[in-house]
Order: structure tokens, then C-alpha cells, then sequence
């Protein structure tokens, strides 16, 4: 399972090329030496900026959008972000196009065309662009494969070439020069969002999901076919400018292969440098970011920049070299954008700052922990066993969101709950594919089910009745009891079964039982848990000699995949296991190969002197049998510390070494000796579980400190602690 390691460290620092680019586009550094040199570099080299920017939107945003994963509220808010940059920057250029006249006598017609096809300034035509091209991409996406998009996408870049580039060709054709007649009233060019944005950012899309990546990322290989294409894109751009064909020139056939094999070059360079160095990488992020920011905002001020330098150029007198000397001209507008934006960045970049969420007490959860025991837990199964993890209880703690988003990046797309209303709050915020409510609904919420696509165990043949009764479809899992007497259908009951498939609304998508006493290895209980597998195979072979196939049989939790591999169904409704820990602390050191996701950490409130014979906390519970040192913890039992941890059981750890917890663990507080650590001070970060220096706490220690399993401890804490993913 483990991902090769991939870095798009490269792409954000051409990012910034890109837009250094789009400066030359706009500034013709060479014409003062060569119109052909010029030509060559702002019309060819330069015209792989822009489908660059689209790319990185196709695989980082639209992939997403056009994945399951994200629901339309997502490419929304996308498309807010970049109508508030829109936003702002046509604030920015209204003195100048003021100034320069551009709004006067404008129609309606014109304003609209100015709005959402060429932009209120001559570059902000890329902001519409992206928004127009990401809501067709993902229109297209709701009815078509990528396949056919790419293909919808490849033909509106033909109808473009010849609005653009190869205009000259067509610009005689009766019917078709009639037809871009009508085009050119609508929008003035054809490098917009309908023809230039879909195709790239499609592929960049395609990039983001495709399973292998083009000649395994051989970058010799990618950088010798790119050079290719580009030969190609400069014959192809210096032979139309030589035939006059050209309206306009952002558009070439070559452009793209040009920019397909340009971003695999540079994914691939992405892989060797993230194999070289994989430290600093908070650093690196830091740095990625100011990248991306700044090269946006050399993109939306440089002509600003260039009126600037004319305008200073003027003033001082120096206009024959800043700005007739076009490559001097072109460095000076350099000059200013770059640390302009680079300042901007920044200051965005700092505002922008995360609120601090580890104040008092908090979860840390680890991401590359929950990768670990999915891949350990996939390697145990048949590969047509699916995991179904148990997101319930808040996903025993963890945070069933986050748990539910993460698994989703690790292709997981099937998910049980307890409750009708965990189901309902995944799918509020956005998580698809498959959930499967465990637990009782009442027939007042059945309304929920069918609205958040949830499905429903059947309790018994009674509860079935209900659930059909409520009179629409509603899509079901029956629940068999082959031996727990909790929820389920007696598997012996085979008629009552039977019956459930024919109520006429409800859909049986699977059958399932589950196992009471695989988590422990005595005879009897393997006996007892073979028994009720085969109650439960048995009826499924019953149900099909009645013409009813079973779609979904499933009937192991983490213990059963652990302990009977081979009992595998349709799904593996895993929980604990996921997690990293099992239920008690035996079975967790026998399994070691699980690794815990949560952490639970909190801050010390303060630091004090307990003097002998000074007693502390409610009940006065501890007294001090010389002067000591002890620190309050800014963490209590609401947050999940059991309270049976108090005095003398339990510990924590503050900077790797033991602390034990003294008197009576409060709401909200808890108090520690601290006389065998070093110097504690307030603010200093207390983990009760996790590990600290070399010593770690598990959740099984505080479990079987306080007399119950894993599985209570974890699903106990508290709604208050902030959680957070960390890690790669
Ligand atoms: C909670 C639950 C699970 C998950 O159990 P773990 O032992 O945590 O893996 C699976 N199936 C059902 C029916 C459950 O209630």
C-alpha cells in the first residue's frame, strides 16, 4: 500500500516561471533586437504559461470535482475564491482602464462579454476562463467518462484553433466563416473557458487520477519527447505566421503534447527530488505556498507594473532605455512585480495562519498510522473483500469527518455507522460512496435514509415490515443473528428472510451477521464462531435455492479479520483494528504490526510547590509526604481521561519520562507529580497518549488501568479536544 513518494515542489516553482512568462507575453523583451526572436519567445515559449496554470488546476481542484468525493458545494466554493481574486483585481484596473478609456460607451452586451469572456483588463480573461472552464468540465463530468470529455474538451480546442491560430483557413469558408462571425460578437477570441480552459484542465484531471504514470516517469525519456514536441509547436507557430493565418496565436495542435509531456517532465523531476530529500518538509511547504500566491499576484499586477515603470520612466527621463530598450523595459517590470508579489504573498500568507488549535488539550491523528493498517488490514484479505470501516462513534474517537476523508484519499468508499444521524452528518459534508447505518433508526427518521442514501440494517422481520411500510424505497442490509441474540433476523428463520426480499420497497444489497467471541482463541469460542459462519452461509446458500442471491454477504470485524482470514466476505467491517490498537493490550502487543493513530495531548496550566503535608485536589486525596513539584494538566474526565486514573494509577508523560497522576483527575483538570522530571514549565505539552521521547502510553495502558477495553477509552473522548491529522 505504501505510495511512492510524490513532490509537487517543482510545479509551484514553475509556477512562477509561468508567470515570469506571461510578463514577456506582455512586455515583448526582444523586439527591440529580433521580431523573430521575439515572436519565438512570448508566442511559442511563452504560450505554455497559461494551459501550465489550467493544468495545475485540473489535477489539484477539478480532479477532486469530478471524483466522487466532492458534492457541487465544493467547486462552489472553488469558484468563489477565484471570482474574489477576479474581484479584486478588477478593482485594481479600474482607474486604469478609466484612465485609458475602456468602459466608455459601453453597451450591456459588451459589458457582459467583457465580464465573462476577454476580462475587464487585457490578462484578467484568465479568471472567467478558469471559471467558466471548471464549471463546463464538471457539468460534462456528471454525464460522461473522462474518455469522452477529453474528447468533448479535444473538440471545442478545434473550434478554438480556428478562431485562433488558424483562422486564416477558415476565414473564407461560407458557412463556417458565418458561424465564427456570430462567435466573434459573443466573445472577441476563442482562448476563453468554452475552447483554451476545458482540454487542459482535463488533463491535467487525468493526470491526478490515471493509475500509471507515463514511461514510469523516465525523465530523460519525457524531456527528449518534449523537446520533440516543441520543435514541432515552433515550426508549426513560425509556418502560420509565415502564411498570415493567425488571428490570434495562444493556440497550437502542439501545444498539446507539449504541455502533456511538460508536466509529466516535470511530475517526474517531482520524484527524484522528493527521493533525495524528504527533510525540512514543513519548511518546503511553507515555501510551496508563498510560490503559489506570488505567482498568481506577479500574474494580476505586472500591468499595473508596466504602467508604473512607463509612468517613472517618463518622470526621470530615462524612456529610451526603460522603456524603448524592450529587454531592459522587460527586466525592470520584473523587478518590481516579483518582490511586490513575493511582500504580498506574505503578508497573505500570515493572515491566512491556521487558528492555533492546540491551546489546552487536543488529538493528533496519524495519518501515515491509518495508512500502515489499512494496507496491513487489505493484506490479510481476498482483494474482492472490501474494507467497511466502523466510522461510529465519532470513529471511536478519532473524529468520523476526518477518519472518513482520510480513509476516502486511500480508496476506501464504503463506511458503517451506528446511527442514522452519523450517516446523515457524512454525508452533509460531502463523503460518498457506501454507508451502512448498524444500528436502530426510528420509523420517524426513515425519511433520512432515503434523503442521505443510507442503508439500513434490518433489525428483524418485524422492523422490516416498518421500514416498508414507510412507502419508499429504502436500500437494506439484513441483519442475521447467528449466535449474539442482539440485532438480526434468527438465521433460522429462513421465511421471514425470504419475505424481507419481497417487500416491494425495500432493496436487499447485502445479508450480514456478526461474530461475538472471535476475538479470543479458547475452543469453544472457535467452535461457536465457525458455527455461526456457517449459520450464516447456510442461509445465504438457502435464500439462492429460492431464487434469492444474497448481492453482499460480510460477517467480519477487526477480530475476525485478524483471527479467521478465511472467513472473508464482500466487506470487512473493521474498526479497532484500524485504529492501530485492539481491545485489550495482550492482543495489541501480539498484533505488532497495527500502529495507533490517536494521540491525546494537553498543556500544562501551571507549575507549583506542593510543601510536606499539604494535601491537594477535591477530597484532598493526595498529601505530600515532602516538598514536591506538581503541574496541573489543562485536561479532565469530560475530555475522556476515565476517571478511575486518579491517584496513584495512572501516569502521564512530560518530556519523556513518567509523571504520575496525583489526587482526584476533575472535569476539566488533572493533577501530576512531576518531582523525577526535569524542569516543567506552563505551556509545556503533557501526552497521555502517544509517545514522548522514547516512552509511549497506549490507549490499552489506560484501559487496562481503569478496568475496561481500547475500544471505551477511545470512543469516550471528549467532543471538546480539537483533533487534527499530522503527518505525510
Ligand atoms: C462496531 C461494529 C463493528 C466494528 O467492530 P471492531 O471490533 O471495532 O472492528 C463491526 N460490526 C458491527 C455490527 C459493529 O457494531
Amino acid at each position: 500500500m505504501m505510495r511512492e513518494k510524490q513532490s509537487y515542489a517543482i510545479l509551484d516553482k514553475f509556477r512562477v516561471f509561468a508567470a515570469v512568462l506571461v510578463v514577456a507575453i506582455h512586455t515583448s523583451p526582444l523586439l527591440s533586437y529580433s521580431e523573430s526572436a521575439d515572436f519565438f519567445f512570448t508566442r511559442i515559449l511563452g504560450r505554455i504559461a497559461v494551459p501550465f496554470f489550467f493544468m495545475v488546476t485540473g489535477q489539484f481542484a477539478v480532479a477532486g470535482f469530478l471524483s466522487t468525493k466532492k458534492q457541487f458545494y465544493d467547486v462552489l466554493q472553488y469558484v468563489k475564491k477565484i471570482a474574489l481574486l477576479y474581484g479584486i483585481a478588477i478593482l485594481i484596473y479600474l482607474p486604469v482602464g478609466i484612465y485609458a478609456g475602456q468602459y466608455e460607451k459601453l453597451g450591456v452586451w459588451e459589458c457582459v462579454r467583457m465580464l465573462v469572456f476577454d476580462g475587464t483588463f487585457y490578462h484578467l480573461w484568465y479568471f472567467p476562463a478558469c471559471i467558466i472552464g471548471v464549471l463546463l468540465v464538471y457539468g460534462m463530468g456528471q454525464f460522461m467518462r473522462m474518455p469522452q470529455m477529453l474528447a468533448a474538451a479535444g473538440a471545442l480546442y478545434v473550434v478554438g484553433l480556428f478562431g485562433d491560430s488558424y483562422y486564416g483557413l477558415v476565414e473564407e469558408v461560407p458557412v463556417v466563416a458565418d458561424f465564427y462571425g456570430i462567435l466573434f460578437q459573443i466573445c472577441s477570441y476563442t482562448r476563453n473557458g468554452v475552447f483554451l480552459a476545458p482540454v487542459f484542465l482535463l488533463l491535467g484531471a487525468w493526470i491526478a487520477g490515471r493509475p500509471k504514470r507515463f514511461a514510469n516517469g523516465n525523465v530523460r525519456l519525457l524531456s527528449l519527447i518534449l523537446l520533440l514536441s516543441f520543435l514541432a509547436m515552433t515550426e508549426e507557430a513560425f509556418l502560420l505566421r509565415h502564411f498570415k493565418l493567425q488571428r490570434h496565436d495562444s493556440m497550437y495542435v502542439a501545444l498539446l503534447p507539449v504541455m502533456y509531456f511538460l508536466y509529466e517532465a516535470l511530475l517526474a523531476c517531482g520524484m527524484l527530488v522528493s527521493g533525495k530529500k524528504q527533510k525540512r518538509r514543513r519548511n518546503t511547504q511553507v515555501l510551496a505556498r508563498l510560490l503559489r500566491t506570488a505567482s498568481t499576484w506577479v500574474y494580476i499586477l505586472h500591468p499595473a507594473i508596466i504602467v508604473v515603470v512607463r509612468g517613472a520612466a517618463k518622470v526621470v527621463k530615462a524612456e529610451s532605455l526603460l522603456v524603448e530598450n524592450s529587454l531592459v523595459h522587460y527586466l525592470a517590470v520584473l523587478a518590481i512585480s516579483l518582490p511586490v508579489a513575493f511582500v504580498i504573498a506574505v503578508v497573505l500568507n500570515a493572515w491566512k495562519q491556521e487558528p492555533f488549535r492546540r491551546g489546552r488539550a487536543w488529538i493528533e491523528l496519524d495519518r501515515g498510522a491509518l495508512a500502515a493498517n489499512v494496507g496491513l488490514l487489505r493484506s490479510l484479505l481476498p482483494p474482492s473483500c472490501k474494507l467497511m470501516p466502523a466510522v461510529k462513534a465519532d470513529a471511536y474517537g478519532h473524529g468520523a469527518l476526518l477518519m472518513a476523508r482520510e480513509l476516502q484519499k486511500l480508496d476506501v468508499d464504503a463506511f458503517c455507522v451506528a446511527s442514522v444521524e452519523e450517516g446523515a452528518m457524512l454525508r452533509k459534508k460531502g463523503v460518498k460512496g457506501e454507508i451502512l447505518v448498524l444500528g436502530y433508526t426510528h420509523p420517524q427518521q426513515f425519511g433520512l435514509l432515503c434523503r442521505y442514501h443510507l442503508i439500513q440494517t434490518v433489525i428483524d422481520h418485524h422492523y422490516a415490515v416498518q421500514l416498508n411500510h414507510f412507502g419508499r424505497k429504502i436500500h437494506v442490509h439484513i441483519g442475521v443473528d447467528t449466535g449474539m441474540h442482539r440485532l438480526g433476523e434468527r438465521s433460522e428463520n429462513l421465511d421471514q428472510i425470504a419475505a424481507v426480499y419481497r417487500m416491494k420497497n425495500l432493496v436487499v444489497d447485502g445479508v450480514y451477521t456478526h461474530l461475538c467471541v472471535s476475538d479470543t482463541d479458547g475452543r469453544r469460542d472457535k467452535q461457536y464462531t465457525k458455527t455461526q459462519a456457517g449459520a450464516l452461509y447456510q442461509l445465504v446458500d438457502a435464500l439462492k435455492a429460492q431464487g434469492l442471491p444474497c448481492p453482499k454477504v460480510h460477517l467480519q470485524a477487526s477480530y475476525g479479520v485478524l483471527n479467521y482470514p478465511d472467513l472473508a466476505g464482500d466487506y470487512a467491517r473493521v474498526g479497532i483494528a484500524l485504529y492501530g490498537v485492539l481491545s485489550t493490550k495482550e492482543d495489541t502487543e501480539k498484533w505488532d504490526g497495527l500502529q495507533p493513530v490517536l494521540s491525546l495531548k494537553a498543556r500544562v496550566a501551571t507549575v507549583k510547590t506542593l510543601y510536606q503535608g499539604e494535601s491537594a485536589g477535591y477530597g484532598l486525596q493526595f498529601t505530600a509526604k515532602k516538598d514536591m513539584k506538581i503541574a496541573v494538566l489543562a485536561i479532565g474526565y469530560a475530555d475522556g481521561l476515565p476517571r478511575a486514573l486518579s491517584q496513584g494509577v495512572g501516569h502521564v508523560l512530560l518530556h519523556g519520562q513518567a509523571a504520575p497522576i496525583i489526587g482526584r483527575i476533575c472535569m476539566d483538570q488533572t493533577l501530576v507529580d512531576i518531582s523525577s522530571v526535569g524542569k516543567v514549565r506552563a505551556g509545556d505539552v503533557a501526552v497521555l497518549i502517544g509517545y514522548s521521547g522514547e516512552r509511549q502510553i497506549s490507549a490499552c495502558d489506560l484501559a487496562e488501568q481503569s478496568g475496561t477495553i481500547t475500544n471505551e477509552i477511545l470512543s469516550r473522548m471528549g467532543a471538546r479536544l480539537e483533533r487534527m491529522v499530522v503527518g505525510v
